[in-house]
């Protein structure tokens, strides 16, 4: 039998939470964490169909054909309810009191209800804290699901009440496997530029093939440019690349992500030649770029981009920063 069939990867996630859920039973609460991208929308909705699957067949769990998994699907079961912060910056105390209101009346159409919090990192002290009480004792038929990128800026006595789910980043050959094997019909970009600006992240890869964002195309192609020149012993070389690097904060800080992720492939293949690979789909690639340089030249490298992106993110002047960076010794 297949489990979380659509959801590629993640065999712990499978061995673990869906079989709990094929024989039953399931947490009154689940913390789903992973990058953008990394498929939490799509392990949640598996995790709620799971709970409210009728099963229709035992080929595969949730069945995806049911009634209930197909309302799920469609976005259009009542008994599944999504929170979020809409437009806002944060899902506040109002939120959580619409939410509590809500939280006695007996499912309409199944036998759970399941709450969804998308962002529930950008809940504040004050909702997380009042979500608690119900964390604590929900009604029995309640199942939460919280979403969010970073569960350690949840309080950890949220944290405590459920079982944390943490989703698979794929190295880019991985990924390239994957889109190979599942083409889209529209395709913006080439499949190895979407391994390689995706941050190990399918659903980005797949965004960036469709054409939604193309800025991470523009920073994965910037940083396979300018490595050779930022590997090389000339600081005169180095110091010509700071005009070619974006002058916007967010830019900047958005390219030099990227650009973390390229060295510390090269720091990999340097110190475990065998290691997965998170920007490089092409590792003979990464070979020869690493064999510029040393790995002492490397890590401090590595140590100038993230004080880098620490100083732009806090409004430090971006032209001397990124001066510095290549200035690296
Ligand atoms: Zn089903």
């Amino acid at each position: 039998m297949e489990l979380f069939g659509a959801l590629y990867g993640n065999e712990k996630l499978k061995s673990t939470a869906a079989s709990d859920l094929l024989r039953g039973k399931h947490s009154h609460a689940y913390i789903i964490e992973g990058p953008e991208g990394s498929g939490r929308h799509t392990a949640a909705r598996l995790i709620a169909q799971s709970v409210l699957c009728n099963r229709d067949s035992d080929e595969r769990f949730p069945c995806g054909t049911c009634l209930s998994c197909r309302k799920i699907a469609d976005g259009i079961c009542t008994d599944v309810i999504y929170v979020n912060r809409g437009k806002a910056a944060s899902i506040g105390i109002d939120a959580m009191r619409e939410l509590k209101s809500s939280l006695t009346y007996a499912p309409v159409e199944s036998e759970y209800k399941i709450y969804i919090i998308e962002d529930a990192d950008k809940m504040t002290v004050q909702a997380q804290n009042s979500l608690l009480l119900s964390l604590e004792e929900p009604p029995s038929f309640v199942v939460f699901i919280l979403i969010c990128k970073d569960s350690s800026l949840l309080l950890e006595t949220v944290r405590s009440r459920a079982q944390t789910v943490r989703m698979q980043l794929f190295s880019a050959s991985e990924i390239l496997r994957y889109l190979e094997e599942n083409p889209l019909k529209k395709s913006k970009c080439d499949p190895s530029s979407a391994a390689a600006s995706c941050g190990g992240a399918i659903g980005k890869a797949v965004s960036l093939i469709e054409g939604e964002s193309s800025d991470e195309l523009k920073d994965a192609a910037l940083c396979l440019e300018s490595l050779p020149l930022l590997l090389s012993k000339s600081l005169t070389d180095r110091l010509s690349l700071v005009k070619s690097f974006p002058a916007k904060r967010d830019d900047a800080v958005r390219f030099l992500k990227t650009l973390t992720n390229a060295v510390r492939d090269l720091v990999a293949v340097k110190r475990a030649p065998e290691c997965e690979l998170l920007f490089f789909a092409d590792r003979k690639r990464a070979e020869e770029l690493a064999a510029k340089t040393d790995l002492a030249k490397l890590v401090s490298l590595s140590q100038a981009i993230s004080s880098s992106v620490e100083k732009i993110s806090a409004n430090v002047s971006i032209q001397p920063v990124l001066t510095l960076l290549v200035s690296y010794k």
